[in-house]
């Protein structure tokens, strides 16, 4: 019999794949499918970063480099988060890695060993907890609810330690709900988290993309004196549409990027070098692009919010930032479908992936059932056409 190793046995494959493969079969068949599943910006990079990348190829880019990432990016990263995020690390304190999930996977690796635990509120990113599993140690999910804008108290917090703790992961603005921490928000939070000693994680991926004039707050810059513990996850792939290069980052005390130069350096080496050229041209490049990306996503949100507020029964709370609107669909249950009652949201988004054609994420594999991820990452077209699409199948199946 063949043998694997045992540690993936814990790990969910992504549930996320059967409707993927099912939206596929559909566009083969020449169906019109609104992807409205997609984390990923639907617009070209700026085109000062594909010039960056090729001024890179003609100077030539076809060896390793630092494994931990070149000296120019390091450098991008920290004058960038300098200028947005409001603090200052040093080069030492960043590893470029294959993007923001490489980042937390090697974060995991070097951190996570069995009996440690991790709190994560729910709804999560469906690779934090994952990560902690494969890794032996124990995810300690907090809920939240939308009364409360999907964002974690205190209190709950605070019972969530246990002696066992050993990282916190926060991820603001959220995905999957687009809830962001304000600044009185996190502090409270923060202040729970000092009396222990482990690690913050602050997955800050999305924060360039907020609304409405909400501000971002770095809670480096609020705990200024605990950056021994502070770990700061980010990338080029949401703010400047660049999910394919791969490149994403940490900003960790220089111990820990000791051992993030280890892991590296026994596995994947340096991220590849051109990607590394783009990313450090997007980060030192004129930055009108990223705000003209953030005014049309907020349009695009008012739509999709508006618009799904406008199916009977459904809710869905504005969200601060990222491209996804989550929304409450169990007013949706019932609904008869394949020959049976809507009862849960995978039914839900099949039902909407079968009936309108649209494809977006169930809650359950964000760790919030009932409720589903509707991605903006799309035209306003395409928005009013999905949204119009759920209204006709609802219509017509009730
Ligand atoms: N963190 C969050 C919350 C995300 O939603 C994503 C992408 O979906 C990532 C990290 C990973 O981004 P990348 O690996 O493309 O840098």
């Amino acid at each position: 019999p063949l043998s694997f190793a045992r540690r993936l046995d814990v790990v969910q494959p992504s549930v996320t794949l059967a409707m993927n493969a099912r939206a596929a079969e559909l566009r083969s068949k020449g169906e019109d499918v609104f992807a409205f599943g997609v984390g990923e910006p639907d617009f070209e990079p700026p085109q000062f970063v594909l010039d960056g990348a090729r001024a890179a190829l003609e100077k030539g880019v076809s060896k390793y480099t630092a494994v931990t990432g070149i000296a120019a990016l390091k450098e991008a990263v920290c004058a960038r988060t300098t200028k947005v995020r409001g603090w200052t690390p040093k080069p030492n304190q960043v590893t470029i890695s294959v993007g923001a999930k490489h980042a937390l996977f090697n974060l995991a690796l070097a951190l996570y060993e069995p009996g440690d635990e991790v709190i994560i509120p729910a709804p999560y990113w469906v690779s934090y907890p994952e990560q902690v599993k494969m890794f032996g140690a124990q995810p300690v999910i907090v809920e939240t609810d939308e009364a409360s804008g999907f964002k974690m108290k205190p209190e709950a917090f605070a019972k969530a330690f246990t002696p066992k703790t050993k990282a916190v992961i926060l991820c603001t603005p959220s995905n999957p709900t687009g809830s962001a921490y304000n600044e009185s928000e996190l502090r409270a939070l923060l202040e729970v988290w000092k009396k222990s000693d482990a690690w913050l994680i602050v997955d800050e991926i999305y924060a360039d993309l907020v609304y409405d004039g909400f501000k971002h707050t770095s809670a480096a810059t609020i705990a200024s004196d605990l950056l021994d513990r502070i770990v700061v996850i980010d990338g080029v792939s949401k703010t400047y549409a660049m999910t394919g290069w791969r490149v994403g980052w940490s900003i960790t005390p220089p111990a820990l990027a000791k051992k993030l130069d280890v892991v590296q350096g026994q596995s994947t080496t340096n991220a590849s070098a051109i990607a590394q050229y783009a990313a450090a041209a997007a980060l030192t490049g004129p930055q009108e692009a990223v705000e003209q990306m953030r005014a049309t996503f907020e349009k695009r949100r008012n739509v999709m919010v508006e618009g799904l507020r406008s199916i009977p029964g459904v809710s869905c709370r504005m969200p601060e930032g990222a491209f996804y609107a989550f929304a409450d669909c169990r007013s949706l249950y019932g609904i008869p479908y394949n020959g049976k009652p809507i009862a849960n949201d995978e039914d839900v988004a099949f039902f909407l992936l079968e009936k309108a054609h649209v494809a977006a994420v169930p809650g359950g594999a964000f760790g919030a059932p009932g409720y589903v991820r509707f991605s903006y990452a799309t035209s306003e077209d395409r928005i009013r056409g999905g949204i119009a699409a759920i209204l006709k199948a609802v219509e017509a199946a009730k």
